[in-house]
């Protein structure tokens, strides 16, 4: 089988992590199948939909690198194929016209609540009369009324529903415009979809959508529902638990490809492996892998996977991300150090974006410590931090030659490089925690050095 998947937005606010999820799921089963992954953007809803948002799902999937390489289909234009579809059910007796008024309409609504019986209208049985001709109406799938609908779903099992529960849902608007229920189904069709995986929250949508393709005799696909992504409590993922847009963690200095990892990792697993690179997933990806049950997304989780992987790039790559992302311009003399300090500085932070503490000492020239207690600290030390000055100001600029030069000073004044060097490390960086000194006082420089130890607090 030529296996061909969809990641099916709707482009109405930015990429969520949970559909960012789905269309990792989508990549990887066709790629492992050796198949097409296809990107539809679900733009019907004129109201909600934005050219903003489709921005959004493009530069969400290209930063995860799970964007389509074959052209993006946008459903609305699409809509005289899904209009044709809607006048065939019709004309074949599958669908009809309800004339229902709003009034009419609410109150079935509510009748049908009350009974717990899905809505039906009374047109499902009435003919059209002459003086109907010029009414408003919608058109409604005659659902079948007795009979089980199956559908083996990858991920869910085997579900059966009656048909009886099913509701004659509307397909064709009042104005003429297809509803999400028929539409994604014919463009499905047209695409020639073989497996809809998509959350689970459309799950009760397959078995009214099924029925359309039933009375086409179109190709029936596999579906597979994945549970959706709730927070640490247990709830439906919401704005409250953190950031949920996709891009939002890009700027919050997670890398694409931790990203990747996690949310892969979130609700699929396989060899208990705790990193996945793209090719490693595409080699072990299989549906039956996904949990049936709603996966909790644990920042610190994120996190861990997060700085193993700043700590296992490149040293130039990590530059260009911290570049990119603060807009620096740093001259090749700023740049030569900020590389040099960056494997110890990435030990230290989970986030890209938390190197930012760190740009002022390792950049600003005239940079001087701003807290009030470490500067107490400072003036008592006056004296001391000026001999070490004056000494490495002699010192020709070496590791090993700026280590013997604070090893002495230490001898010769009978102290401890406990008793140095905190204070040497908050005159040079304003931090009580740092890179190793010695390679700071290196990497920072002769001249640099000796200011920052002269500073008048
Ligand atoms: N457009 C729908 C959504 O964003 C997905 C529809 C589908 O996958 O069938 O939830």
């Amino acid at each position: 089988m030529n296996v061909v998947t969809r990641f099916a937005p709707s482009p109405t606010g930015k990429l969520h992590i949970g559909g960012a999820r789905t269309a990792i799921i989508n990549y990887l089963f066709a790629k492992k199948h050796s198949g097409k992954y296809l990107v539809r953007i679900e733009d019907t809803d004129k109201k909600r939909s934005s050219k903003e948002a489709i921005k959004a799902i493009h530069t969400g999937l290209n930063w995860l690198n799970v964007n389509s390489e074959f052209k993006i289909v946008y459903q609305s234009q699409n809509y005289n194929s899904h209009i044709k579809v809607a006048n065939e059910l019709l004309e074949k007796g599958f669908a009809y016209k309800c004339f229902l008024n709003s009034d009419e309409l609410e109150k079935l609504r509510i009748k049908s609540r009350e009974n717990g019986i899905p809505i039906k209208s009374p047109w499902r049985n009435k003919r059209e009369q002459d003086e109907d001709k010029n009414r408003k109406f919608v058109i409604r799938l005659k659902m079948p009324s007795d009979g089980v609908t199956i559908i083996d779903d990858l991920v869910q099992g085997k579900i059966t529903v009656k048909n009886e529960i099913l509701d004659d849902m509307v397909i064709l608007r009042s104005d003429k415009t297809p509803t999400y229920m028929l539409s994604s189904v014919v463009d499905d069709n047209d695409m020639g979809i073989t497996h809809i995986i998509r959350g689970d929250d459309h799950f009760n949508n397959a078995f009214r959508q099924i029925q359309i393709i039933k009375y086409l005799n179109w190709n029936i696909p596999y579906y597979a529902h994945i549970p959706l992504i709730h927070g640490a409590d247990g709830a439906k993922l919401s704005k409250r638990h953190g950031a949920t847009s996709l891009f939002d963690y890009h700027n919050l200095g997670y890398t694409s490809e931790a990203m990747f990892s996690y949310l892969l990792q979130l609700g699929w697993s396989a060899k208990n492996e705790k990193d996945y690179s793209m090719d490693r997933a595409i080699k072990l990806f299989t549906l039956e892998n996904v949990n049936k049950s709603p996966a909790k997304f644990d920042l610190k989780k994120l996190k861990n996977i997060n700085a193993k992987k700043l700590n296992s790039m490149n040293v130039n790559e990590v530059l260009d991300l911290v570049i990119n992302r603060f807009n620096l311009s740093l001259n090749s003399e700023e740049e030569k150090r900020f590389k040099c300090l960056l494997p110890a500085l990435l030990k230290r932070v989970q986030v890209y974006t938390d190197l930012q503490d760190e740009f002022d000492w390792i950049f600003e020239k005239n940079f001087f410590c701003k807290d009030k207690n470490f500067q107490f600290q400072l003036q008592k030390n006056y004296l001391m931090l000026k001999e070490i000055g004056s000494l490495l100001k002699k010192c020709e600029w070496s590791i090993q030659n700026i280590k013997d030069c604070l090893n002495n000073y230490i001898v010769e004044n009978s102290l401890t490089f406990k008793d140095i060097g905190p204070v040497l490390r908050m005159a040079l960086t304003g931090k009580t925690n740092s890179p190793d000194l010695i390679s700071i006082i290196y990497e920072l420089g002769c001249t640099i050095t000796v200011n920052r130890l002269n500073y008048k607090y």
